[in-house]
């Protein structure tokens, strides 16, 4: 069946790669010939076990994760992190640092607040969240359980591309929205975490990615479900799973280990990004990207045009292209274009085109 497909540029849930849609098709109503389906098999039952842990084998090997890290899915969304951080780790004696980047990790960090004590290491709003601290100057309180950052603003579409050096302090990031768009050195963190519904499949599960020696810092009077060290002893299967997110994300994991791994996906990566950017910085002003150069995301290309009736045109006019997604957050307005791993280029460069064609007719 020859199917007209939408260019999506919704900032998650988002794009999958058409080869991992209809390989869920095809075995959605028999899994690998096991006469069930895996949505209606017990997560406790081999079907689904097996697949599980191929599943967390592959996102080891392609970000590259020591022995020493646990990795498992949770439910709840990254929103629900926001609050199981400082829940399992914020000392009652002590700070946690955070650096306010944009809506993402100001989210984490009011959540933060109401369980314990923050510092504000960085705080962006002064520059309209365009620009981040620089890695090297980070430096955590002197009491502080961790800092925590976003590694890539989905609203304001910034993104860290050095990491900073805790020098034995937990460093904790929400990656959720440029997981595995690139190689990331994992023994840099001691928490990673994000939800899988922009670059690794559908809505449902959240990706974790715990150093072990977290363990030690572990408030132990959490209610189960919020207690990460209960989850990791049970690799994220002491309660049901998100079974259908999970799996597929395993099918999207074997793309992306089709397409290079994380090495892959960076290369796609900064092409994609650098035809938007482009274009943007070829449009004499037109379009205007309000991030500091350093820290454009390749993930979330944002841009604004001379007038917000403009704006509206530009997504109306989109649309009956056959491009879906790319109004900016409810919270800033403006365009966004997310081009997550498995936008195909070719989506990319019909959009540059549009652009330049919208700019010849209504600039
Ligand atoms: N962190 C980032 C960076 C995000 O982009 C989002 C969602 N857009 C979230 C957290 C919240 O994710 P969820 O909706 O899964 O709770």
């Amino acid at each position: 069946m020859k199917i007209n497909r939408k260019k999506n540029f919704f900032a998650g849930p988002s794009v999958l790669p058409f080869e991992v849609l209809e390989q869920l098709q095809q075995s959605i109503v028999d899994f690998n010939e096991e006469g069930l389906s895996i949505i209606e098999a017990s997560h406790r039952d081999q079907p689904f076990t097996d697949m599980y842990y191929e599943c967390l084998a592959l996102v080891r090997e392609l970000m590259g994760i020591p022995e020493n890290y646990y990795v498992f899915f949770l439910g709840g969304g990254a929103t629900l992190q926001f609050s199981m951080v400082p829940m399992n780790y914020l000392k009652p004696n002590q700070v946690a640092d955070y650096i306010k980047s944009g809506t993402w990790s100001s989210k984490a960090a009011s959540d933060a607040e109401k369980l314990g004590k923050i510092n504000y290491y960085f705080d962006g709003k002064e520059s309209n969240y365009s620009t981040l601290p620089l890695a090297s100057d980070v430096k955590p309180s002197v009491n502080s359980s961790y800092l925590y950052l976003c590694s890539n603003e989905t609203t304001g579409g910034l993104e860290w591309k050095e990491w900073p050096d805790t020098k034995g302090v937990p460093l904790i990031a929400d990656m959720s929205s440029d997981i595995l768009s690139r190689p990331v050195p994992v023994d840099k963190f001691d928490l990673i975490f994000a939800g899988v519904q922009k670059n690794l499949g559908p809505a449902g599960a959240t990706l974790v990615v715990l150093n072990k020696e977290m363990d030690s810092r572990q408030n132990p009077n959490l209610p189960s479900y919020l207690n990460y060290s209960e989850h990791a002893k049970g690799d994220g299967l002491s309660n049901t799973p998100p079974i259908f997110s999970i799996w597929a994300v395993k099918l999207v994991m074997e793309w992306i280990k089709r397409n290079g791994g994380a090495a892959g996906m960076e290369k796609r990566s900064a092409v994609k990004s650098a035809i938007l950017y482009d274009t943007i910085d070829n449009s004499g002003g037109f379009y205007n990207n309000p991030v500091d150069v350093k820290y454009r995301s390749t993930m979330n290309v944002v841009f604004k045009l001379p007038s917000k009736e403009l704006e509206k045109l530009f997504v109306e006019e989109s649309k009956a292209e056959g491009m879906v997604g790319l109004n900016g957050h409810r919270s800033v307005g403006g365009l966004r274009a997310s081009i997550y791993n498995s936008l195909p280029i070719e989506d990319v460069q019909y959009l540059a085109q549009f652009m330049e064609e919208f700019q010849r007719t209504k600039g």
